[in-house]
């Protein structure tokens, strides 16, 4: 096995692995990238359609250290996004540390801490820690209706260009964002776009007064008085969903991811496409709706999200609840050391600005990991850190919980200490009742 122990491995050079890097970067620690894609850039290179804009805003995006060109629209297209990311890399010097067109196919933690990462070549090394940053838009969610829908049946992620609607009927499932995409793509392509809603949405334009949504509140504000200020602001741009035939939404705003999207109403308004209740089954190329109206289809797409999936670390490892994956402090676990899974979390608006110093805190909490025998996680945990009860994260909230997490660092330390105290005092005094190393998995484990 080769020896990196010296080195972590990161895994993914998407957004988040490309911020993580240039972090390591920046605090020196040792590193190599895997990226089983042929080039940096993540869901904007392999996973969007062709004419995606970002739902979030430029300014709401873009790293906190590395503007998008000032020529940039406030929404970015997928090109604009590849472009940005492709010179960030290029900019960062993180280009010759990736190896592109390798797939990590398993991470087993070591018994002396290390992890043991194997390569879909079958080749294995052996690293000081791993930093999981593979994604979270990829591992398609279905709907379960009763019978077979048994025409196109397909999901969100598969729809790429407007030719695969082109002159069908079509059906979408959900009322986020791609959901919303698709169903205005089907409105000018398809011969028809309904779109089946289980619920109301808070559908917000990605525009007020000529800004992008997003940029209008001020995010210092409190999340009730954004709530209340957004809810007018609707109720005076948009007025009443019912009268767009769509539900009235039963759950606060920001309860739920937000729904940007300037096209749905418009288009609702012309009659393009028209709102469907949930569905109570499939027979055929027919859709059973739960209000008793049975209409047929070419095309159903499922805009029903994603499972937050780690394939290549054992099952378990890193649990998650609902969507929210459970590590401390937006990456760390109290079992395991030297494995950090950032960016699992949904950001309101864009990635950029919570995940630079994010990046910049794991790489901090790398180096300390490296004078601690405990987990960070564990003391972090132990000094009563909670695990996360949502995916869904408020960008300022999160941001005051880096700064108030980098200003406990020096103190973390101590509290290792006498943590480890504490659990030797236990461990003298039931030695079999409490473990003061997380447990290495046996190499041997079935994991796939
Ligand atoms: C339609 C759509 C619209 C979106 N719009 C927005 C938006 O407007 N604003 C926004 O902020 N976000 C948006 N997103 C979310 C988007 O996923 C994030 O912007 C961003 O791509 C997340 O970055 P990431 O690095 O976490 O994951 P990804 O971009 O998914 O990158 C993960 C990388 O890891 C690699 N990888 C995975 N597993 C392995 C493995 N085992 N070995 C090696 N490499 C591996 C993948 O190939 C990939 O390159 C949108 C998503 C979708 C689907």
């Amino acid at each position: 096995m080769k020896d990196c122990s010296a080195k972590m491995a990161i895994i993914g050079a998407g957004p988040v692995g490309l911020a993580v890097a240039k972090a390591l970067r920046e605090h020196v620690i040792a590193y190599e990238q895997f990226e089983a894609d042929a080039d940096v850039g993540g869901n904007w290179r392999h996973g969007v359609y062709r004419n995606v804009h970002i739902i979030s805003s430029r300014k709401t995006t873009e790293y906190a250290d590395y503007p998008m060109p000032e020529n940039f629209p406030d929404f970015p297209s997928r090109e604009q996004m590849l472009a940005y990311l492709g010179e960030f890399t290029e900019k960062f010097g993180l280009r010759a540390h990736i190896e592109f067109n390798t797939k990590v196919v398993m991470a087993l933690p070591r018994a002396d801490g290390g992890w043991e990462v194997e390569l879909a070549g079958g080749e294995k090394r052996r690293y000081k820690g791993v930093l999981v940053c593979n994604g979270h838009h990829w591992s398609r969610r279905f709907p379960e209706y009763p019978g077979k829908f048994t025409s196109e049946f397909i999901h969100s992620k598969d729809y790429r260009e407007p030719e695969q609607l082109a002159g069908k009927r079509v059906l979408v499932i959900g009322g986020g964002n791609s959901a919303c995409d698709i169903a205005a793509e089907a409105a000018r392509v398809g011969a028809l776009s309904h779109i089946s809603l289980r619920r109301g949405y808070w559908f917000i334009p990605k525009t007020f007064f000529g800004m992008p949504s997003a940029e209008l509140l001020n995010p210092y504000f409190p999340v009730w008085m954004q709530r209340m200020f957004l809810r007018l602001i609707l109720r005076i741009v948009v007025g009443k969903y019912a009268d767009y035939g769509f539900p009235e939404p039963d759950h606060r705003i920001y309860d739920a991811h937000p729904t940007i999207n300037s096209e749905l109403l418009y288009y609702a308004k012309h009659g393009r496409i028209h709102a469907r209740p949930d569905i109570a089954r499939f027979e055929g190329q027919t859709v059973h709706f739960v209000d008793g109206r049975a209409e047929e289809y070419d095309v159903v797409v499922c805009a029903t999200g994603f499972h937050v999936s780690f394939p290549f670390l054992p099952p378990g490892l890193v649990p998650v609840k609902g969507s929210a994956a459970q590590v401390y402090a937006g990456a760390l676990l109290a079992e395991y050391k030297n494995i950090y899974v950032p960016g699992t979390e949904q950001v309101r608006y864009g990635f950029g600005p919570v995940v630079t110093p994010q990046a910049d805190l794991l790489a901090r909490c790398i180096l300390l990991q490296d004078e601690m025998e405990l987990p960070l996680g564990l003391v972090l945990k132990e000094s009563g850190a909670k695990l996360p009860t949502t995916h869904l994260v408020d960008p300022i909230a999160a941001m005051r919980d880096i700064r108030r997490l980098r200003a406990m660092i020096p103190a973390m330390r101590r509290r290792e200490l006498r943590l480890r105290k504490k659990l030797a005092g236990k461990n003298a005094a039931a030695p079999r009742a409490a473990t003061i190393t997380a447990p290495a998995m046996d190499p041997g484990t079935e994991v796939f």
